[in-house]
């Protein structure tokens, strides 16, 4: 995953550069670097799964016609990545180049033993952002790639990067104040997938199972797979486990239900933003009310 070089795009007097970003949180922090230097268009949009997400032909349109693409990498925007091989010219831009990545499960791990499942392998976590310090990595990423392509700007966008990096530290501080009140033994988390593993290894927790034991969100568990689950969730004496807004509920509700006892489910936002003017339509706002949601389930006096 490297930054691809990057000449001077060519822009009329005037002209703002064409950015496209390929999903709402990675289109929130290129907004908060570019300002209103850059024109952005972002294709997969608030609330919606990165993982499964098929470009349409008003994507391909975006796509051809801007200067630079930022994905997030790592394999994330699987959908995406069809349509960005046929897109040529433009440079794509990976903003997590330079983070250093987290081993991820593999989809079928559970299951070894059953060789008709697909056994996808995504062995790297591409969930860097869950880590606020990953983002400050970013930052940096999309101010140096703004810069080399419309390099009038660059005083701008290294300005407008520091001072969101400087957000992005309050964010982190504030994140651990929340999460201060939770016992060791309470810092346990299951998820509908596996996209928590960069918070974790931040923040002190422990990702005890996820119903879809994968990275991606592209398949289902098995049977065997949920049952394995509900013992885990009983033996570690978990009461509480976390939606995603990308993906529905319901099988959290099952899940909660066959556990037997009181196990609570709560909401988080993971792989994308809410709708602008809602509650988690930024980053710094999603992650704020993610550590809210998660002190408020597995705090002392829970
Ligand atoms: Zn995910």
């Amino acid at each position: 995953m490297e930054i691809p070089n990057l000449t001077p795009a060519l822009l009329a007097d005037g002209e703002r550069l064409h950015v496209v970003a390929s999903f709402s949180i990675v289109g929130d922090v290129v907004q908060q670097v570019g300002g209103d230097r850059i024109d952005l268009t972002v294709i997969i949009g608030a609330g919606q799964d990165g993982h499964t997400y098929e470009a349409t032909p008003a994507d391909i349109a975006a796509l051809e016609g801007a200067d630079v693409i930022f994905v997030n990498g790592l394999d994330f925007e699987e959908g995406l990545v069809a349509a960005l091989d046929a897109i040529h010219g433009t440079p794509i831009v990976p903003v997590s180049a330079g983070v250093s990545i987290r081993e991820g499960e593999e989809a079928g791990h559970a299951d070894e033993a059953d060789t008709s499942v697909d056994n996808e392998t995504h062995t790297e976590d591409p969930h860097v952002w869950q880590d606020p310090r990953n983002v400050t990595i970013w930052a940096d990423n999309i101010a140096a790639a703004l810069s080399a392509l419309d390099p009038a700007n660059a005083e701008a966008y290294q300005a407008n990067a520091e001072a969101y990096q400087a957000e992005l530290a309050r964010l982190d501080a504030s994140i651990e104040e929340t999460l201060a009140s939770i016992p060791e033994a309470r810092r346990k988390l299951v998820t509908t997938h596996d996209t928590f593993g960069y918070f974790a290894d931040r923040y002190g927790f422990e990702v005890i199972g996820a119903v879809i034991p994968s990275v991606t969100t592209g398949s289902e568990p098995t049977a065997g797979e949920l049952a394995a689950l509900v013992e885990t969730l009983r033996a570690e004496q978990v009461q509480a486990i976390f939606a995603e807004n990308v993906s529905s509920a319901g099988i959290l509700d099952v899940l909660a239900a066959e556990t037997g006892t009181q196990v609570t489910v709560y909401s988080l936002y993971t792989d994308a933003l809410s709708e602008p003017g809602n509650e988690a339509d930024s980053y710094v706002r999603m992650m704020t009310i993610n550590a809210g949601v998660i002190a408020a389930a597995l705090g002392a006096g829970q």
